[in-house]
């Protein structure tokens, strides 16, 4: 996956951090106002002729920072700080996260999002994944089944406790000597869910590895996700609430997310299909009435918004389809709601069924 990128090392992007400031050094020196160009980047867009380029992961624009417009020399000054901390963790090969950084300077920051931005520019000037820049998030996501590996010299022995959560690894590079004799990836959308089927021991009885970012999934459960299905070249099912917030997961881990959209080659998975939960499962699996729940307005606002995107229309028309139904339906319902059956319904039935039987929605 890393060969992609023109040059990650630290070493490399220690001389880009420095070529970066002497050429703003110069500008300054000479009386002139640095310009800094940064592309920009987005997964997808409104246009529906299918002419958009946003699966093409080529830049579609770029914003040029100077200190002659007052709302970027704040920008420039984050972006300076940011840089500086940045390169202080590369020098000395030390990790830290979003959060480490914003204190150290939260005043002048005032906000995690305006550290969020400029680890972005970061990336995109200095052509990078967030993890090159030795910054990590803290780690969210969960895994248990047919797996085992090393991070670091740590031993992970999935296999030898089956139904035991385990904390994804942040360093996802680090990762060696993954062995497995899964039949399939499953992620869940909800911790709820992974508890669910730990307690009934659902990889005990099915080969599988079972996944969860815990709602929207961070990075470091995206790329260890990426890695799983690149190495051990399994079918992977994902299973979401059959509300809006579902579907736009499902769709972090099969497009990536805006904020990151520079980065999208590297984080998402196309090959994920949608297990469930459709709006046509209400019926299929005769859920009864107090179950559904209406839809919001900012559920309907949101699903209208998403109708719109062009990665549905382009790539999975389908999906789309079943977003519509749900508008056109006006309710939702949570995964749970299908254990009205029995506490152990979706185990013994709804995703082993569902699976076996190809009802779930493929990726082309
Ligand atoms: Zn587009």
């Amino acid at each position: 996956m890393e060969g992609n990128r023109l040059s990650t090392h630290s070493s490399d992007l220690l001389r880009k951090i420095k070529e970066l400031t002497l050429s703003i050094l110069a500008d300054l020196s000479e009386g002139r106002s640095p310009l800094i160009f940064i592309q920009r980047f987005r997964i997808h867009c409104t246009n529906l002729d299918s002419n958009c380029c946003c699966s093409s992961n080529k830049p579609n624009g770029h914003e040029i920072l100077t200190f002659q417009k007052e709302s970027h020399v704040h920008r420039i000054d984050v972006l300076l700080r940011v840089l500086l901390i940045v390169q202080q963790l590369l020098q000395e090969n030390k990790h830290g996260s979003k959060r480490d950084i914003y204190y150290m300077h939260p005043s002048v920051f005032s906000d995690q999002s305006v550290v969020d931005r400029a680890i972005n520019d970061i990336c995109i000037l200095l052509q990078c994944s967030r993890h090159n820049l030795n910054v990590v998030s803290a780690g969210n996501g969960l895994v248990m089944g047919w797996l085992r590996f090393f991070e670091a010299g740590r031993k992970f022995d999935c296999i030898n406790s089956l139904n035991t959560a385990h904390t994804i690894p942040v360093l996802v590079e680090d990762v060696k000597d993954l062995v497995s004799v899964a039949q399939y990836i499953l992620v869940v959308e909800k911790e709820s869910v992974f508890q669910r089927l730990a307690n009934d021991q659902f990889c005990k009885k099915n080969r599988c590895v079972v996944i969860t970012g815990r709602g929207y999934p961070d990075v470091p459960t995206r790329r260890f996700l990426l890695l799983l299905v690149d190495k051990l070249c399994l079918p992977v099912y994902c299973l979401v609430d059959c509300d809006p917030y579902g579907f736009d997961i499902l769709a972090t881990y099969r497009f990536g997310s805006m904020q990151m959209a520079y980065d999208a080659k590297f984080l998402r998975v196309p090959q994920i299909q949608w297990l469930g939960a459709f709006p046509s499962d209400s019926e299929n699996y005769d859920l009864p009435q107090h179950c559904l729940l209406p839809l919001t307005k900012e559920d309907k606002r949101k699903t209208e918004a998403m109708l719109l995107r062009c990665y549905l229309w382009q790539q999975v028309p389908n999906w789309r389809s079943e977003l519509e139904l749900m508008l056109q339906r006006g309710v939702k319902f949570e995964i749970e709601a299908l254990s009205v059956h029995s506490l152990s319904f979706l185990s013994d039935v709804y995703i082993p069924s569902k699976i076996q039987q190809g009802t779930y929605i493929c990726h082309i």
